[in-house]
This record gives C-alpha cells, sequence and structure tokens, in this order.
C-alpha cells in the first residue's frame, strides 16, 4: 500500500534521526558511523573497581612471580608442550577460573581484573597465555554465559580447579573463516534423550588434552528441512570420540596442543545441549568477542616486554661509534611500539569496560580491537627483531619465537580480512538501514534513487556537524577537535561509499577494508583520548610515567589523525582495478593445487 505524504515525511524524520542527532542505542562503534562520538560510553577511562583493586593487584603479581621463577618460554617452545606442573601451578594461583563465579570455586574477577592477569601472561608466554584463553575465555566462559544451573554446577568447579580442561571446536576442513558452513551433524534418537554426532574437527586447541569440550554440530530445525548449527557439552571419554592428532606441528604457540578430532556416531545425552537450539553460532560468536578481549590484554602484553627489550638493546649496542638509539630509523621503530603499545592497553582496557558495565552488544568494538591490536604486535615483534639484527635471528634470544608466536593473532579467533569485512559490514548496516528508511518512504525507490542521492548528499554535508569530544584537560583540546574532525569526515565517507557502490559495496573489500581501518584507528584514538585525558588530570603520582605515557599516547593520536586522512582520501584515489588486473593476470597463470 502507498504512504500517504504524511506518512511518508514522518518516516523520513525518523530517518534524519536517526542520521543526524546521534541515536544513544547504538554501541559507541557503530555511533562512529553516524559520526557521533557517544562520549559516555567510553569516558571516564575505566578502573578496577575499588573493591578487587587489591585482590587483582596480589595476583598479578604473584602470576607475574611465578611465571619469572617457573615457566620457561624457550623450553615450552623447544619441547612443543606446557609442563603438567606449569598447569598445575596455573591452576594453584586461580589463573584458570578467574572470571568463573566464586559459587563454582572461581575467583569472581571482572573482566579488567582478568585482563590484567593475561597481560602478565602474554608479555611472558604466547603459548601459556592462548592455552589459559582457550580453556577460560572461550571454554568456562561459555558455560558461565549460555549454561543451565545443573550444568555449571556439573562442569564449572572441576574445570575452575584444573582437574579438568577445556576446549572449544568449531573448526573443520570445511567451515574455517566460513563457521556457518559446520558439516559435523548431531541426530536426535527417537526418544529425543539423545544426539548422535558424527564428523570430524580440525586446528583445535586443547583439544586431546581437554576433557571437557564445547562441540559445534548440525541438528534439524524440528518440522522442517532446515539444520542449524547447536553446542554441546562432550567428553572424551564418550564411544565414537577420536583423537585423530593429538598435537599438529605448527609455526608458533608450539607449547599448545593443536588436535584433530572426529566423531563416529557418538551419543551426547541431550542434558548436554549448551544453550538455545540452533543457536550455537550465537554461542561461538558471543564467547569469541570475551576471546577478543583477552588477545588484546596477550598482545599487550607482549608489546611491553618487546619495547623494553628494544629500548635496553638500542641503548646498549655499539655501532658506526654510537648507539643505535641515535639513529633515526631506530627511534622511528621505537616511538611506534611505544605509542601502540599505550593504545593497546587504553583499548583493551575500555573494551573490557563494556563487558563488565553488562553492556548488550560490543561485538564491533571487540573485533575492531582484535584486528587493529594484533597487526600493531606484529609489526612490533619484527621491529624488535629488526632492532636485535642478526643477534635477533639465533633461538637463544625471545624474539624469532616471539615473531612466530604473534603471526597466529591474525589468523585465530577471526582472521582479520575476514573481521575488516565484518566491521565494514557491521557499521554500516544501521547507517543502510536509515537511508532505506528514506528509500522505502520513496514511491519507486529505484526510479528515486537519485532523489534519494540528493537527499543524501545535501542532508549529509549539510547537516552532519562535527562532535564534541569532550576532554577535561587543556593540552588535549586539539587533539580532541581534530579526532572530531576525523569522525565527521569518516561518516560522510562512509555515506557517499554507500551511495556510490549501493549493494555492491558488500563485494567491494578494498573500500571495506579502508573503512574497517579508518574505524579501527578512530576506535583505538577514542580510548587512547579518554586514557589521556585520565592520566594528565589525575595523575598517578609518577612525574616520569606520566610523562613518558602522555608522550606516546599523543603520539599515537598524531599517528592515526594521519593514517585516518590517508585511508579515506585512498577511498577515491587509488590502484584498485590495477590491483585486481594484476591479482586476475597471476590467477590466470597457474592451476589450482592439486
Ligand atoms: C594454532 C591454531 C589454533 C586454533 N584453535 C582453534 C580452537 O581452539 N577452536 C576452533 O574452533 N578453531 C581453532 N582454530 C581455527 C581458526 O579459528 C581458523 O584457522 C580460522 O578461523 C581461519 O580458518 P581457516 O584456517 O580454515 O582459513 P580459511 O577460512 O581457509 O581462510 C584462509 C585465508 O583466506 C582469507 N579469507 C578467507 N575468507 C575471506 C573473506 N571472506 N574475505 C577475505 N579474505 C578471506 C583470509 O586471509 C584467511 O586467513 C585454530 C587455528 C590455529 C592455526
Amino acid at each position: 500500500m502507498a504512504l500517504t505524504a504524511q506518512q511518508r515525511d514522518q518516516q523520513i524524520k525518523e530517518a534524519e534521526e536517526l542520521l543526524f542527532s546521534g541515536p544513544q542505542r547504538l554501541g559507541f562503534g557503530n555511533g562512529l558511523f553516524f559520526g557521533h562520538f557517544n562520549a559516555p560510553l567510553i569516558f571516564p577511562y575505566p578502573e578496577i573497581k575499588l573493591e578487587e583493586r587489591n585482590a587483582v593487584r596480589q595476583a598479578v603479581a604473584d602470576v607475574r612471580r611465578y611465571c619469572d621463577e617457573q615457566v620457561d618460554a624457550t623450553a615450552i617452545d623447544r619441547n612443543a608442550e606446557i609442563p603438567r606442573d606449569v598447569i598445575a601451578g596455573l591452576v594453584k594461583l586461580g589463573v584458570l577460573g578467574m572470571t568463573a563465579p566464586k559459587e563454582y570455586g572461581g575467583r569472581g574477577f571482572s573482566q579488567l581484573g582478568y585482563t590484567k592477569i593475561m597481560e602478565v601472561l602474554g608479555g611472558h608466554d604466547a603459548s601459556v597465555a592462548v592455552f589459559v584463553n582457550a580453556h577460560h575465555s572461550i571454554g568456562i566462559r561459555a558455560l558461565v554465559l549460555f549454561g543451565t544451573e545443573e550444568q555449571k554446577r556439573t562442569w564449572l568447579p572441576p574445570l575452575v580447579k584444573g582437574e579438568k580442561l577445556a576446549a572449544f571446536a568449531l573448526t573443520e576442513p570445511l567451515a574455517g573463516s566460513d563457521a556457518a558452513n559446520v558439516q559435523t551433524t548431531a541426530m536426535p534418537t527417537p526418544d529425543g534423550k539423545t544426539f548422535i554426532l558424527n564428523g570430524e574437527k580440525r586446528y583445535i586447541t586443547n583439544g586431546a588434552i581437554a576433557q571437557v569440550l564445547t562441540v559445534m554440530a548440525r541438528t534439524p530445525v524440528p518440522g522442517s528441512s532446515e539444520t542449524k548449527v547447536t553446542a554441546f557439552i562432550v567428553t572424551p571419554d564418550t564411544p565414537g570420540f577420536e583423537v585423530v592428532e593429538a598435537s599438529m606441528p605448527k609455526c608458533g604457540i608450539r607449547g599448545t596442543a593443536t588436535a584433530r578430532l572426529a566423531f563416529h556416531d557418538m551419543p551426547v545425552p541431550a542434558a548436554n545441549v549448551l544453550g538455545p537450539l540452533g543457536k550455537g553460532l550465537r554461542v561461538a560468536l558471543t564467547v569469541l568477542d570475551f576471546g577478543r578481549t583477552t588477545f588484546g590484554a596477550s598482545c599487550t602484553g607482549a608489546a611491553k616486554t618487546c619495547l623494553q627489550a628494544a629500548v635496553r638493546h638500542a641503548k646498549t649496542r655499539i655501532q658506526f661509534k654510537q648507539t643505535l638509539s641515535e639513529f633515526e630509523l631506530v627511534k622511528k621503530k621505537l616511538a611506534f611500539m611505544a605509542a601502540n603499545t599505550f593504545a593497546m592497553e587504553s583499548t583493551t582496557t575500555v573494551c573490557a569496560g563494556f563487558i563488565d558495565s553488562g553492556a548488550e552488544d560490543y561485538k564491533l568494538e571487540t573485533a575492531l580491537l582484535k584486528v587493529w591490536s594484533t597487526d600493531a604486535l606484529w609489526q612490533i615483534v619484527n621491529d624488535t627483531l629488526q632492532i636485535f639484527g642478526g643477534q635477533g635471528y639465533f633461538s637463544n634470544e625471545p624474539y624469532e619465537r616471539m615473531v612466530r608466536d604473534a603471526r597466529i593473532n591474525l589468523i585465530g579467533e577471526g582472521a582479520n580480512d575476514v573481521l575488516r569485512s565484518f566491521i565494514a559490514g557491521v557499521g554500516m548496516k544501521p547507517v543502510a538501514d536509515a537511508l532505506l528508511g528514506v528509500q522505502s518512504a520513496l514511491s519507486n525507490p529505484l526510479r528515486d534513487f537519485g532523489k534519494l542521492w540528493n537527499f543524501g548528499r545535501k542532508q549529509i554535508s549539510a547537516r552532519l556537524t562535527t562532535p564534541d569530544v569532550p576532554v577535561r584537560s587543556q593540552e588535549l583540546r586539539g587533539i580532541a577537535r581534530d579526532l572530531g574532525k576525523r569522525i565527521r569526515e569518516f561518516s560522510l565517507a562512509v555515506q557517499s561509499m554507500m551511495f556510490r557502490h549501493r549493494e555492491a559495496i558488500l563485494e567491494r573489500q578494498y573500500v571495506q577494508e579502508r573503512i574497517a581501518d579508518a574505524a579501527c584507528d578512530l576506535y583505538a584514538s577514542s580510548c587512547t583520548l579518554g586514557r589521556l585525558d585520565h592520566l594528565l588530570t589525575r595523575s598517578n603520582g609518577n612525574p616520569d610515567e606520566v610523562r613518558r605515557d602522555a608522550q606516546a599516547g599523543r603520539y599515537f593520536m598524531t599517528l592515526t589523525n594521519r593514517r585516518i586522512k590517508q585511508n579515506l582520501a585512498a577511498l577515491t584515489d587509488n590502484d584498485d582495478d590495477a590491483t585486481t588486473a594484476a591479482a586476475n593476470a597471476a590467477l590466470e597463470s597457474y592451476g589450482p593445487r592439486t
């Protein structure tokens, strides 16, 4: 039915409000795509709650001491195994159940408190950090969030005590980045009391050493021929559970055991369905949001280790009659490390703050954190090895291991390329919905597309104002104004790309990448600015540290300010056609791998 003029005006008004007046219900990341800086969502910079501050401080000190004294990262890498007594030591410190509620034997820490522990582990040994992350963030978390009371009482206490280890099994030969393409099936028996699982999983961290696995399998949708993914709690003592390969040899994080598994007519009680039937992907994606936040924390730890080592080496190694630290190209690397390390910690803290605040949806923010922090760490470990020169290349120093270890971060828990598309898609969707609201108000959307375009162009450029980025520190006002300008330009660029490419933008990954990278920088800058403001207006009492950190934070803002401009400029000035032509030429000259 055609809309009346009044209905049409109302629909356009609603769309305008969404586009221009700052809807409070959007998350911080989505707000950026509308040109908003939703300050109350990230300011003031989150702090660990007073009541747990001492406990977290003590736990951080204990875990650090334990790592320094007992965790030999070189041996773990060489032997491709985390010794059982190291796992026992971590259990004793409560590391395997840090955020599990106290009633199940956990320490009940906030996510922010937990990131401080993960930072220490990530700075000491990536294998241990990934082992803990797989057990805790994506193992225990699934139970805490989606388990029934009975499931929690049964499984959480032994997991928290380390009597049982956890794993999370989603990936399969045909379901990697395309996680929805799970082929493992779970067919209910006629009495509905049991599901029979068949299929295989690969690349599963802790897969062969875990006693509790969350396994994703396809179940029939009652009354239809469709199937949907459901999460199951599986134990390896079940008949039909096969460990095909316990520990696949690999590039880095060699201490973790990454397994291939198979299920042959394996019966799993219906009571072991985790979360609602058919909602397994929601379980997986929600749990990954936690995992991605802890990724940020372990990257921060590794980055701090690199920064300290690179600075010390640069100050002592002499070439051309001067220390390496005198050379500008070494300074440039150290400055990048300092800036990104500060920003990584800031962005991780804000993400953990979202989780602790009970926010409903932070998938965009955790994806932004994961992509840019893992990319930044990759450059940091590479630059550290470069500063150490030949010495860094040998295995008696930790840097070649750190390079190998850091590589997984760009692939695991969502490959960065795939997440860039995800970021652009999730960020642009509400904007598209708002514009489509206007479009559907026009009587013939296709014929009237020009009208819509005109609406968009005029309205957007005339009405989108530079958002206010409120800071208390006088000396940060200029930086805050620049950030506001970049947010406005970003939002204009996003909307202009949507008008230019329309539905085809879903296929335009060159465009998506630039939008996602600019979004990463805007988000990381916003979090960094919050921390800088906190630092400069509520000094921690150590002036040297404040001066150093403030310098690093300011430099990060300068770097990202320039990079955002470059990414937005490249939306219209680029070599995309030549890129596609060169790739296609290469694709035509070789056959597929046999
Ligand atoms: C050491 C390790 C531990 C792991 N632990 C676990 C675990 O505990 N549990 C679990 O379930 N899984 C685990 N994984 C699996 C991991 O999540 C997957 O490897 C990851 O999701 C990528 O899937 P894939 O390897 O099949 O790569 P593919 O999906 O084949 O992708 C290969 C590459 O293609 C590109 N690509 C793919 N799709 C797109 C796209 N749409 N757009 C642009 N580029 C694209 C990306 O560059 C990507 O890196 C682990 C993997 C490793 C290596």
